[in-house]
């Protein structure tokens, strides 16, 4: 018999594919490590369930307790869905900008949904600030009932991603890794993943595959925190260094257009049959530029952090892409004439 005693167990220990087109045409085996099919969806199911076990294990979250977070989408569908399972409440907040797929998502799971506007850090309305100042004033009214999960600076995050995602990668490729490249929303993953290869191999090249508009890949290069430019891809980019990200061991770091990344989610599908989000297309752009980086013969890790269907109206949307001056392929605009 192979039963799991529920939803926790079941997330991670995800398949590492080889990704047979971009390795053809690197020369180098790209292989992506399939996040998209944890029981919420994403990468950022083992961020959630990281989080809890490690507040729990503090006494920060007691039993029947309300969890409350900031995120982008993934993180809160993470909690909601193992906060459900492990007998905890979510309220959650996010910019306006997120997906309809997402929030439904959210809202059907049964989280308390709180839109706000999307805004930088720095501004009082940003939607970590508002998870925050909700959970202490849950706590005042009513001390320990809420637990703010903190995903950007709590580094149990980074911590978790350490121990099981790097620890899998090195384990699914018995060693024999080159580089491992992808995008930081919390830095969570890279910083993660990171320390655990080079910890085990000092010569494995880390690298950050950075959408356009965010200011992480200028820092890397040149040491000052500035932005420019946008990306249709949520959940990765910043604007700030968080606990999470600060030491990351990265050796690159590229920004990565639009135009770029959105055709290879095209192309994944359709060559791979995989139907991965925006930032899977950000990691895989940079999976391409780290092989050409190192040459032929080099084996590449990165991330398929969601599924595209999480993001249908935006990634397959002819006049969307359009408007976004994204390249639209023939069979997608032949799938919805206008
Ligand atoms: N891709 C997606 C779709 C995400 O939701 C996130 C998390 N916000 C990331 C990538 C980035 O992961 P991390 O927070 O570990 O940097």
């Amino acid at each position: 018999m192979s039963i799991r005693p529920d939803l926790s167990a079941s997330v991670g220990h995800t398949p590492l594919l080889r990704l047979r087109h971009a390795s053809e045409l690197t020369g180098c085996d790209i292989l992506a490590k399939a996040e998209l099919i944890n029981p919420g969806g994403s990468i950022k199911d083992r961020t959630a369930l990281g989080l809890i076990l490690d507040a729990e294990q503090r006494g920060e979250l007691l039993p029947g307790g309300i969890i409350v977070e900031g995120t982008a989408g993934n993180t809160g569908i993470g909690l909601t869905l193992i906060g459900a399972s492990r007998g905890y409440r979510t309220v959650i907040f996010m910019p306006e900008t997120q997906s309809r797929e997402k929030i439904d998502t959210l809202r059907v799971s049964g989280a308390d949904v709180r839109l706000v506007p999307a805004v930088p850090y720095s501004n009082p309305n940003h939607y970590a600030h508002h998870a925050r100042a909700h959970a202490e004033a849950l706590n005042a009214a009513k001390p320990g009932s809420a637990w703010f999960a903190n995903q950007f600076d709590n580094t149990a995050n980074r911590d978790y991603h350490e121990t099981t995602t790097g620890v899998e990668i090195w384990e699914d490729t018995a060693g024999r890794i080159d580089g491992f490249v992808c995008a930081a929303g919390t830095g969570g993953t890279l910083a993660g993943v990171g320390r655990a290869l080079k910890a085990r191999n000092a010569a494995v090249r880390i690298a950050l595959a950075d959408p356009a508009g965010s200011a992480l890949a200028h820092y890397i290069n040149a040491g000052e925190l500035l932005a420019s430019g946008s990306s249709i891809s949520e959940g990765i980019g910043s604007s700030r260094i968080t606990a999470n990200f600060a030491d990351a061991p990265i050796d690159l770091a590229w920004s990565i257009p639009d135009d770029e990344s959105v055709p290879l989610i095209h192309r994944l599908l359709h060559e791979e049959g995989i139907c991965a989000g925006g930032s899977s297309g950000v990691n895989l752009a940079g999976a391409i530029r780290l092989a050409r980086e190192l040459g032929p013969g080099h084996i590449i890790v990165t991330i398929l952090a969601d599924a595209g269907t999480r993001y249908q109206a935006k990634l397959f949307n002819p006049p969307f892409l359009r408007e976004k001056a994204i390249p639209v392929p023939a069979w997608l605009d032949k799938a919805f004439p206008a």
